[in-house]
């Protein structure tokens, strides 16, 4: 039996997509085998392809001017990747760090130009300060932030903007989850395995101007100008994972687009922070006004009963709850595919066992 699935990542996925694929799964749309045994070059695969690029650009508003990428590595690749498409040796860029994964981004870019920490909330991260404060370091090449921490639960409310420095925005685990304004978007980027699909891929939006400044090599796999001419074929991809994007993406167009998914999860997370404020029991310590639509920490009064609420979700049809270890309590994850339906399956079970344990 499906349960209501809480994971960070990877995540849930609608059930239609599921069946959509299974109902393929032999045998793909008269092509004679299935969809992952076919070439990369077929018809097939190449049209899956272009058709993931206009559903992006439609639902994302990304036009002409930016390259539509799909890229091994995941997100974490792009971290690499990113200073060293876009910065030149020894050229210089300034990130916000906000929470565990804006820390590895960190660490990461920093081995490929000379990056400058614009702001740092550690260690609570609980809050992110208004942008006019931070420190940009002049002459950066971008300004990279990770706009949901998946783990901290802390969510920019809209892309902060630094007089037309190009954004780099790690949209990883809140992607398509709401309108967004490309307008000093350098780069906007995300893991798949969270309101894409399955792991293993990195989806990325790339502003082609800004590719050719660099000037050194870049390994091909992510060399974005290279990957742009080749439909992201430069080796062969996992045929799999576009297929699955392709059919999410439909998901989300049919459902009245990323207006739909903003309002479906504006609701999803007013009835889970509402129920935890007023609970007297759960608590969640991020500022509100920073509180995450797409990943809800919430703590219990005492660690020590957290494997018993554990275990008794999942006898009540929840599944992967439990926080992440750097922050620990409890974590719900309400993606684009979480209904209202399984955050009220949560809720109620929360007071149940608030009523038994309070
Ligand atoms: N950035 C964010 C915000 C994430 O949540 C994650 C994965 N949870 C990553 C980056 C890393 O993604 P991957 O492991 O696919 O590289």
């Amino acid at each position: 039996m499906r349960k209501y699935n809480f994971y960070p990542g990877p995540s849930t996925l609608p059930a239609e997509v599921l069946e959509a694929y299974g109902e393929e799964l032999l045998e793909y749309q008269g092509s004679g085998a299935s969809f992952i045994e076919l070439s990369h070059r077929s018809d097939e695969v190449l049209g899956c392809h272009e058709r993931i690029v206009a559903m992006v650009r439609e639902l994302l508003g990304a036009g002409e001017d930016y390259h539509v990428l799909l890229l091994p590595g995941g997100a974490i690749g792009q971290y690499a990747a990113i200073p060293m498409n876009l910065v030149a040796e020894g050229g210089k860029a300034s990130l916000a760090i906000t929470g565990h994964w804006s820390a590895i981004a960190s660490s990461e870019m920093a081995k490929f130009c000379e990056l400058h920490t614009a702001v740092d909330t550690r260690p609570e991260c609980r809050t992110i300060p208004d942008p006019s404060s931070w420190d940009v370091a002049d002459g950066s090449e971008f300004v990279a932030f990770v706009d949901n921490e998946t783990i901290h639960g802390v969510e920019f409310q809209r892309f902060p903007s630094f007089g037309g420095v190009p954004l780099v925005v790690d949209q990883s685990s809140n992607i398509l989850s709401r309108p967004v304004d490309l307008s000093d978007v350098g780069v906007l980027f995300a893991c798949l395995q969270k309101n894409l699909g399955p792991s293993g891929l990195a989806f990325v939006i790339v502003r082609e101007d800004l590719c050719d400044r660099r000037g050194r090599a870049v390994p091909s796999v992510w060399d974005y100008p290279k990957q742009a001419s080749n439909q992201s074929m430069a080796n062969t991809p996992p045929t799999f994972q576009f297929r699955m994007a392709e059919l999410m993406l439909h998901w989300v167009k049919d459902r009245g687009g990323v207006e739909r998914m903003a309002a479906a999860n504006e609701a999803k997370a007013k009835a889970l922070y509402d129920y935890i404020d007023s609970s007297g029991y759960y608590s969640n310590k991020v500022d509100p006004k920073f509180r995450s639509r797409m990943n809800v920490p919430f703590f219990l009064p005492e660690p020590a009963q957290e494997a018993e609420f554990v275990s008794g979700a999942f006898d009540a049809g929840i599944l992967g709850i439990k926080g992440h270890r750097a922050v620990g309590g409890m974590r719900a994850s309400i993606y684009n595919a979480m209904p209202q339906e399984g955050v009220d399956a949560l809720v109620s079970y929360m007071k149940d066992f608030a009523e038994k344990h309070g």
